[in-house]
């Protein structure tokens, strides 16, 4: 049971108590469960078991599938519903320890029906294996589950809007309850404001800590950014920041990884 749910109980009952004159009577265990609801709640909001503990990887698996349903039937945002092949969850570890946040499909996700599969996503999958991650180590997954639509006879793709990100947010913010990743990276300007709400410059906000309801959050550039500046040094400064998250997830950094694109 939920607070509100529970904050209605106890308003009936005091109901009962006003018009009778005297205090309803309930069962020991009555009492027990209710005092035990809004805690469970909690844990469930929490991603932990009523036992306190982490959820299983299965756990994990199960209730990512069951967003992932509502993801697929979602009619929210009317326009994309329409342009969109299919919408786009996620991919990878359930029980990832690092999680990377980009902004929106393109139209190679769009029509795969997975995150990072286009040439930006190559590119991850390649910074990834630097790392010594696989793609199925990690979680990936966007702040936007659909593509944003293009005028008609338009090529490209377009970041979304913030009224866009918003509507679509809440199931991110899933994503990332249910994962509970150790570290987490946002990919671009786009994917922080989507997840912070806040707008900055990436010379700003990369290269540094920032938390995400207390999980550390690493800011770097989009893949698709690299892709457009080839210089060693803007290639650098992303390295320089998986440098910071491998660190921070304990990975062992050979010399040879220390040493890239310097
Ligand atoms: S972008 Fe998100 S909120 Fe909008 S229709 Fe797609 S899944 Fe639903």
């Amino acid at each position: 049971m939920t607070r509100p749910a529970l904050d209605l109980v106890i308003a009936a009952l005091e109901g009962i108590q006003e018009k009778s004159g005297r205090a309803p009577r309930a069962s020991r265990t009555a009492l027990a469960r209710l005092q035990a609801a809004p805690e469970a709640a909690s844990q469930r909001e929490a991603g932990t078991s009523p036992t306190g503990r982490r959820l299983q990887p299965r756990d994990k698996a199960d209730l990512l599938s069951a967003v992932r349903e509502r993801v697929v039937a979602c009619t929210k945002c009317a326009h994309l519903v329409c342009s969109r092949t299919q919408t786009v969850f996620g991919v990878g570890n359930p029980d990832a320890d690092l999680m990377f946040i980009g902004e929106a499909p393109g139209v190679d996700e769009d029509q795969q029906g997975e995150p990072f599969v286009g040439r930006a996503g190559q590119l991850l999958t390649r910074i990834l294996k630097a790392m010594n991650f696989g793609r199925e180590d990690v979680y990936i997954a966007n702040i936007l589950k659909c593509r944003p639509d293009m005028p008609a006879g338009s090529f490209g793709n377009r970041p979304p809007t913030p009224t866009e990100m918003q509507t679509c947010r809440p199931y991110l913010l899933e994503q990332i309850e249910i994962i509970q990743p150790s570290v987490l990276v946002a990919l671009g300007a786009v994917a922080v404001e989507g997840l912070l709400g806040t707008r900055g410059t990436m010379r700003e906000l990369r290269g540094r800590w920032h938390t995400y309801n207390s999980i550390p959050l690493m800011i770097t550039y989009h893949p698709a950014y690299l892709l457009r500046n080839q210089a060693p040094s803007e290639k650098r400064k992303v390295w320089e920041d998986m440098l910071q998250v491998m660190e921070r997830l304990e990975r062992p950094i050979t010399e040879r990884q220390r040493n890239y694109f310097l």
